[in-house]
């Protein structure tokens, strides 16, 4: 596994372990809990750096349009996903819920959200009487998804969670549960299950197109700059969990799944964390793993916060192979397959996937469709993410059951 040291002297001097064992017990770390009660840590969150808000606020394009409340103005919903919703057919920014006055103002003028829709995150239960919202979108750091989503439903709204859903199995069942009681829906915004690219790799691999897979490798990783915990949650345990796994890494462990079509039957893993290094006080800087099939392939997935950036794909079978590289990006996805016909493709522009996951969510809402990427799917990963924590924290090949909890 290159770039990994996997060493656990290292893991051990920085107390990773205590780390490890917490994750892999599935318990959520307080401090998360209690920011996500108060929002505390928010009122005075500035905008992000390189926003570019719409020069006319955009209009729904259908009466039936659903109505979303985003929650979190950070940098994915201010420079990704807010921007797409005047692509998608039937999704539109209907309130937003930020504790920075003066973002809620500027944003809220950008997108023709009226004032009255623009709620502070004390005043977020009041969403309940707004008939105006259909659905909550919550944009928030990972460990603030589950509190979040459980107050969304217990307004009565149906919800769109960033990935990953949570920090432990136990937080992604409490909002499976919350909003099966409401009788609203739960999706995962797993946006390459909308990409073009993963689409038709997901069909080409169900073809067998590279024969019977044997291998599969997927990294996903980037050189974080200089911060603290205190600076940045995607650093903080109790905002991040492990870090660059949960963040960026779960592109990788969700590409080995679709791409196989399976679940893994064993998991071994490593993790580092390098000591005296701020960015890494409470989170790991490289976590990889090696998962066996049912079939017998065998994947080795890699994540880093601190190695120059790669985000790819391969897939090795008994006729050929399938790169993606860039595999999972927002933009820019290069795809080719080798064997006999070697081949570049293109199966379209990658950018739709954000408007397409909007309708995909907005049409499960209206028309009671089936969700690509339900609750359920986020439990069954953040098993897998337990499953590799607890392997790296025993040094042991863990077992799996089919729906991704270990077996002992
Ligand atoms: P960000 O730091 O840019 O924004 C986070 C937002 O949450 C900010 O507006 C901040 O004010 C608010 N917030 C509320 N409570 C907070 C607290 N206690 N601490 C810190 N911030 C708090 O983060 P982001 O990149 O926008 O990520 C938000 C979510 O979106 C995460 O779940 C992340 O995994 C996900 N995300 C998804 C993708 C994707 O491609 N699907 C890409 C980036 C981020």
């Amino acid at each position: 596994m290159s770039g990994i040291n996997m060493t656990r002297r290292g893991l051990i001097g920085a107390g990773g372990g205590a780390v490890a064992a917490t994750l892999a017990a599935g318990m959520v770390p307080a401090a998360a809990r209690i920011q996500a009660g108060t929002g505390a840590r928010v009122a005075g969150q500035p905008m992000p750096d390189g926003v570019k808000l719409p020069a006319t606020p955009p209009r729904p394009k259908r009466q039936d349009s659903v109505g979303f409340a985003i929650v979190g103005l950070g940098g994915y919903a201010l420079n990704q996903m807010m921007p797409r919703f005047v692509d998608a057919e039937r999704a539109h920014v209907a309130a937003i819920v930020s504790g920075n006055p003066d973002k809620l103002a500027k944003v809220g003028d950008a997108y023709g959200v009226p004032g009255d829709a623009r709620y502070s995150y004390d005043r977020f239960d009041e969403i309940a009487s707004d008939d105006r919202i259909d659905a909550i979108y919550i944009v928030l750091p990972t460990g603030l998804h589950a509190d979040w989503a459980v107050r969304a439903f217990g307004a009565g709204k149906h919800v769109l969670c960033e990935k990953p859903m949570a920090l432990s199995s136990a937080d992604c069942e409490r909002m499976i549960a919350a909003g099966r009681r409401a009788n609203r829906k739960l999706m995962i915004a797993y946006r390459s299950h909308f990409e073009p690219f993963n689409v038709e790799a997901m069909k080409l691999m169900s073809q067998k197109a590279v024969g019977d897979i044997r291998l599969l490798r997927t990294e996903q990783s980037y050189r974080m700059g200089p911060t603290t915990p205190r600076e940045n949650w995607r650093v903080s345990r109790a905002l991040a969990g492990g870090g660059p796994l949960e963040d960026y890494g779960i592109y990788g462990l969700q590409s080995a799944l679709y791409l196989t079509g399976e679940m893994p039957e064993s998991i071994s893993a490593t993790t580092f964390r390098p000591t005296g290094d701020p960015r890494f006080a409470e989170i790991f800087a490289h976590v990889g793993s090696q998962w066996r099939f049912p079939s017998g392939a065998v994947a080795h997935l890699a994540t880093s916060y601190d190695s120059a950036g790669t985000n790819f794909a391969h897939v090795r079978g008994t006729r050929g192979a399938l790169i993606m590289d860039p595999a999972t990006s927002y933009s820019g996805q290069k795809m080719r397959l080798e064997g006999r016909e070697p081949r570049e493709l293109n199966p379209g522009d990658p950018g739709v996937q954000f408007a397409r996951q909007l309708d995909h969510f907005a049409d499960a809402v209206r028309d009671n469709k089936p969700i690509r990427t339900p609750g359920e799917m986020g439990l069954r990963d953040t098993r897998l993410i337990e499953a590799i924590y607890a392997a790296a924290e025993r040094g042991q090949t863990v077992r799996l059951a089919p729906d991704g909890r270990m077996r002992g």
